[in-house]
């Protein structure tokens, strides 16, 4: 059945049209007979539905059509050389774009259907954003123009398909969440966001503060004065606009200033600070790109100190520097980072989602070996110890110094330095270990429990529980090169006092 598909990628069709369109196109599926309708054996939607989610391909007409003039305001967008975007832009949006401009009453009738499709052209449409520019140069002194990528087709082209396939699973979305159209259609969506949010590598108290802010649930002035009636809804910090989310992290004068000073710029979201839920969901964008996700990491780190200075000024009336809340945010993240990189496993105890990457590697991949050594006694008083871990691509990880009291004894003093060197790796949420040590007497102690007294014993006996503590533990002699990381920290550790 040919459909009026030119008239409907210059004009929106009215709903009506539409639903008429709909009723010929089912009534002739079905058949009139006599003039007198058929049951329909099922519904519009069920036959609108693909042909793979056991519809008949029936396009939804309004569907259609949007992801028609969808393709318009695409050609606007990406070739603003053409004539017709040139006559447009001069009408209709000399200063803006066509996906913010303000649509007037008296628009042409191309015009407003156009804009009727904008918004699900605006939610497909990214500009390119380089993750997290490190020139502070605005986009538009590098002389280039705009450049947009369609993120619903694999090559960021706008197709007609692909626009008509996420209009129709957004709308089934809605219909599915029951909700209408507005503020809770993000909620609909919003089962990705979450996923994503538990999923990152941060600290567990800035996932809930995203979580907060995303659920609008972070105690902000404005929000405070709807609940209550009560408390003066004008940021104390800047004393000049109402406190909304929005204002604590992206308008407040204090917040500009710390994000001009950040060392990675998010120009290409800012056309999207007005609503946090949207600046975040395209945040997310950025995460396949190389090291997305140390520069998201980074941007909830600063948001975090944000949060912070704000309470500061707010309840302690503390003012903080841009530049210190900049540098507080850096230095939590390169730590951070640095245990991240270091540590393939999460602690369990902050979120649940390691299996992506327990998929990705064999186990013995998270193998982390530890030699531990124990340096000279200096007159039998003090030992230093040596930890050094490597990973099982024999990639050094963290090392550890330790100056303890010696014991005495050679034996006991190895023992001890492992026990210490086991509660460490414990804190630190590894699970898999193999210990080293260089003194065979020691490693024959723990393998055969050959224990000849009773300190030895109390020493063994913390080594076994702390042991089980691991979901795999084992013990092996470290080779005897003299090249050994933990026998130079060890000696380096007796100096520390
Ligand atoms: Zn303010």
């Amino acid at each position: 059945m040919a459909m009026p598909t030119y008239a409907m990628s210059c004009f929106k069709l009215p709903v009506k049209l539409c639903k008429d369109i709909h009723a010929i196109m089912a009534r002739f599926w079905w058949r009139e007979e006599n003039g007198k309708r058929k049951v329909h054996w099922c519904s519009w939607k069920k036959m609108a539905k693909g042909k793979h989610s056991g519809g008949l391909g029936f396009k939804d007409l309004q569907g259609f059509n949007k992801a028609l003039l969808g393709k318009q305001i695409w050609r606007l967008l990406t070739c603003p050389n053409l004539l017709m975007s040139k006559v447009m832009k001069a009408k209709y949006y000399p200063h803006g774009s066509p996906l913010s401009c303000e649509v007037k009453g008296n628009s042409s009738w191309i015009w407003k259907s156009m804009m009727g499709a904008r918004e699900e052209a605006r939610r497909g449409a990214r500009k390119k954003i380089e993750a997290g520019q490190i020139l502070k140069i605005p986009i538009s002194l590098t002389g280039r123009p705009d450049c947009y990528f369609w993120s619903h087709s694999e090559n960021g082209q706008y197709t007609v398909k692909s626009a008509y396939e996420t209009i129709t699973r957004e709308k089934k979305l809605l219909e599915l969440n029951g909700k209408v159209k507005g503020e809770t259609s993000w909620e609909g969506r919003s089962g990705k966001v979450w996923k994503q949010l538990w999923k990152m590598k941060i600290k567990h108290k800035q996932k809930l503060l995203v979580w907060k802010i995303l659920h609008q649930a972070l105690p902000c002035r404005e929000a405070h004065h709807k609940r209550t009636g009560k408390c003066d809804i004008i940021c104390k910090i800047c004393g000049k606009n109402s406190e909304t989310v929005e204002h604590i992290f992206f308008h407040c004068k204090q917040a500009q200033m710390i994000w001009r000073m950040a060392p990675l710029q998010w120009d290409g979201l800012k056309e999207h600070t007005a609503d946090f839920r949207r600046w975040w969901t395209m945040l997310m964008e950025v995460q396949t790109q190389k090291e997305g996700r140390e520069h998201i990491n980074l941007t909830v780190d600063i948001l975090w100190q944000i949060w912070k200075a704000r309470n500061a000024a707010e309840f302690d009336g503390k003012d903080t520097h841009p530049m210190e809340v900049i540098r507080k945010a850096i230095k939590d993240w390169e730590k951070y980072h640095q245990s991240q990189q270091i540590q393939h496993q999460l602690s369990i105890s902050e979120t649940e989602t390691v299996q992506d990457e327990e998929e990705r590697m064999g186990e013995n991949d998270y193998l982390l070996n530890m030699s531990v050594e124990v340096g000279q006694h200096v007159e039998g008083q003090n030992m230093g110890i040596g930890v050094a871990t490597q990973n099982n691509w024999n990639q050094k990880c963290e090392t550890w110094i330790l100056n303890e009291r010696s014991t005495g004894s050679a034996v006991q003093d190895n023992l001890l330095a492992i026990k210490l060197a086991l509660y460490k790796l414990k804190e630190k949420g590894w699970q898999h270990i193999k210990i080293r040590t260089p003194c065979i007497q020691v490693l024959n102690i723990i393998r055969y429990q050959a224990f000849s007294n009773l300190k030895l014993a109390t020493h063994l006996e913390d080594i076994k529980d702390l042991c089980s503590m691991f979901r795999k533990c084992s013990f092996d002699r470290l080779p005897g090169d003299k090249d050994r990381l933990g026998a130079k920290l060890s000696r380096l550790a007796i100096l520390l006092l």
